[in-house]
């Protein structure tokens, strides 16, 4: 498929305002797959697919997480935490794709996980500094994107687990795990 039946199939399933970040994500993500020598193509479809769950019902979302052996870790979470995985279940089940970097990129896009792609760091980080992202900090991460993909990668990690803290919010496992590969990798 094409970035035109991509964004065509996705705009439905979303209000105005979660479709502008998804083509923030996608312009961005393409910018980044340019500078760091990825498939543009990939982080494109990427890109435009990560959100796709993100209005799924939560029963049904869970009950795919049970049919099809997802991490049962999910189950409570809810929707911010199962769109991801979920988003590359459509992926995967809807839209025929069958490359797993591209469906990783989708599955892990919110939490990120030890041991990441390029790919899976692109789409990332795009989510985060995409032009319609408005936080304090977010000018300071769309420079460090710039400069260095690992250093950009780890910055968003840090800044969403202080967020997450901040707020007195619980954590993912895996948004820990991905924070502590992320510390063990760095000089
Ligand atoms: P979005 O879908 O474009 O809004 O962005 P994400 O998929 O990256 O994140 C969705 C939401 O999940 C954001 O509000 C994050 O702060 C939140 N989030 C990310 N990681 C965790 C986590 O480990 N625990 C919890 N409770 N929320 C998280
Ligand atoms: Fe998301
Ligand atoms: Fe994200
Ligand atoms: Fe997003």
């Amino acid at each position: 498929m094409e970035r035109e039946q991509y964004l065509a199939a996705i705009k439905p399933r979303m209000p105005e305002k979660r479709y502008i970040h998804t083509i923030g994500v996608m312009e961005t993500a393409i910018d980044l797959a340019r500078m760091y020598g990825e498939d543009e193509k990939k982080a494109e479809t990427a890109a435009i697919l990560h959100d796709i769950a993100k209005y799924a019902e939560i029963e049904w979302m869970e009950q795919i997480v049970r049919t099809e052996k997802l991490d049962e870790r999910l189950i409570g979470w809810g929707s911010e935490l199962l769109h991801g995985p979920v988003g590359a279940y459509i992926a995967e089940s809807e839209f025929r794709i069958k490359d797993d970097e591209l469906l990783n990129a989708i599955r892990f896009h919110t939490t990120g996980r030890p041991n990441m792609s390029r790919l899976e760091k692109i789409i990332f980080v795009a989510d985060m500094i995409e032009p319609n992202r408005q936080f304090a900090g977010v000018d300071r991460l769309r420079k460090k994107a710039q400069k260095n993909l690992d250093k950009a990668m780890s910055a968003c990690v840090r800044h969403t687990l202080a967020f997450l803290i901040d707020t007195r919010q619980p954590i993912y496992p895996l948004s820990i795990e991905c924070y502590n590969d992320m510390m063990n990798r760095e000089d």
